[in-house]
């Protein structure tokens, strides 16, 4: 049994769309449970749609939903030719549920009426897709989800109940391989004990891939992207990028850690912890090597990994009276940052003060200095970005910031940042 995800990218146009018909079919031999995410930026409009019903901006709400619905017929009736297939009664009822939301006065949480809305995406998505593949012979069977993965009720990144789930999976899962050989399931969605829509985390569908993965022990999952596979650095910031075709389970979790957005986080562990490879491939180019995640990577030939995280704030804490800066006031200024839900990215400390390198979300920084305020100077430096460069060699760090200000750097062995102007 092999896991396969696609996600938006690859579902964008028709043409995308049958590509990913021939890259499984290609698999004709094998068990697949496929997994995928909405198509296009289907997701960011149903954000939309979720925040103007909860502002009340009901009629904004109602036409945005609109527009998903009519561009999702429009890919039906194009990958199927005719409107008369049962298909369109499967979307009909998916929009007709969605419409007795937005008719709901907003009494719950924003993020319970987020998740009943946009997870609507993957719905329409996957029943399209399923529905004409079996109509071009690709025999499968569609599956929701939201019978599967059942979670806790943290709203917008829900936490799987893994007990649950594998026994559904047993009981509901496993049985549908006696009648195809394909099963096509939504990512990013799940549902509550209570029969609650909920949604994993944006970008969660690698997760749901490989939380298939764990539970139906299977042999690979592999994450189809429009890119080559993964890169030493972003491409779309960096010049000479090099595909990396080999690297560890570990390594990724650094990557991500610091900052790189290649892959969900969370993707890693539930693999890892099966030892089940991950492999990253371009769908627009199954021929190409791509890269191989696993435990025992052959990783002598790794290049130097560069992430570059922008919009970057150095803030600077001084104690008001010179005191020093000593554990018991690490610690609470550790608690602030936790209360604040602030995360940090870098710190350093010197005598009389305690300097971080963070985010640069406004209105977090300022709740931020009202409870700092009191005990502590604050000071802060915006516009910067932090470059992390593990395996570096000199040579390569003294390219990377010619031109530049370092304002605080850090070395180890493996591993160099900088906060950078
Ligand atoms: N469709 C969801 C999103 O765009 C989940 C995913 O793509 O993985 O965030
Ligand atoms: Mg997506």
């Amino acid at each position: 049994m092999k896991v396969f995800k696609f996600g938006g990218a690859s579902l964008e146009t028709i043409e995308r769309i049958q590509r990913v018909g021939q890259i499984i079919q290609s698999y004709s031999g094998d068990q697949l449970l496929v997994v995928i995410s909405a198509m296009g930026k289907t997701t960011n409009e149903l954000e939309k749609v979720a925040q103007n019903f909860f502002m009340r901006k009901r009629e904004i709400a109602a036409q945005l939903l609109y527009n998903v619905e009519q561009y999702h017929l429009q890919v039906a009736e194009q990958l199927l030719g005719t409107k008369e297939h049962n298909l369109f009664v499967q979307l009909q009822q998916f929009f007709t549920e969605a419409e007795w939301t937005l008719g709901e006065k907003p009494l719950r949480t924003y993020d319970y009426y987020y998740d009943q809305i946009v997870g609507l995406g993957e719905l329409l998505s996957t029943a399209i897709v399923s529905a004409y593949f079996n109509e071009t012979g690709i025999t499968n069977v569609w599956l929701d989800v939201r019978d599967v993965f059942r979670t806790d009720d943290n709203f917008r990144d829900a936490n799987i109940d893994w007990e649950v789930t594998q026994r559904q999976v047993n009981e509901k899962v496993l049985p549908l391989f006696n009648t195809a050989s394909i099963v096509i399931a939504q990512g990013f969605i799940g549902s509550t004990d209570q029969n609650e829509s909920v949604t994993l985390g944006r970008e969660g569908s690698d997760f749901s891939a490989a939380v298939f993965a764990n539970l139906l022990n299977a042999e690979s999952q592999t994450i189809w992207k429009d890119v080559e596979g993964l890169k030493n650095a972003d491409p779309k910031i960096f010049p000479n990028t090099v595909n990396i075709p080999e690297i560890s389970f570990g390594e990724v979790i650094e990557m991500a850690y610091y900052g790189a957005q290649v892959i969900h986080p969370k993707t890693i562990k539930p693999l890892q912890n099966k030892q089940i490879p991950l492999y990253v491939k371009c769908f627009l180019d199954k021929e190409l090597p791509g890269t191989v995640i696993r435990e025992d990577a052959d990783q002598r030939s790794l290049p130097p990994i560069i992430v570059l995280k922008r919009n970057q704030v150095l803030i600077t804490i001084t104690s008001r009276d010179f005191a020093f800066i000593t554990e018991d006031k690490i610690s609470d200024i550790y608690e602030i940052f936790h209360a604040k839900k602030i995360k940090i990215n870098l710190t350093q400390n010197a005598a009389i003060s305690f300097s971080c390198c963070i985010d640069n979300n406004p209105e977090k920084i300022e709740l931020l200095i009202k409870a700092l305020h009191q005990g502590f100077k604050i000071s802060y430096n915006e516009g910067l970005e932090l470059l992390t460069v593990r395996h570096y060699r000199n040579g390569l760090l003294d390219e990377l910031t010619k031109g530049r200000k370092i304002l605080l750097e850090q070395r180890s062995d493996s591993t160099v940042q900088m906060v950078v102007k």
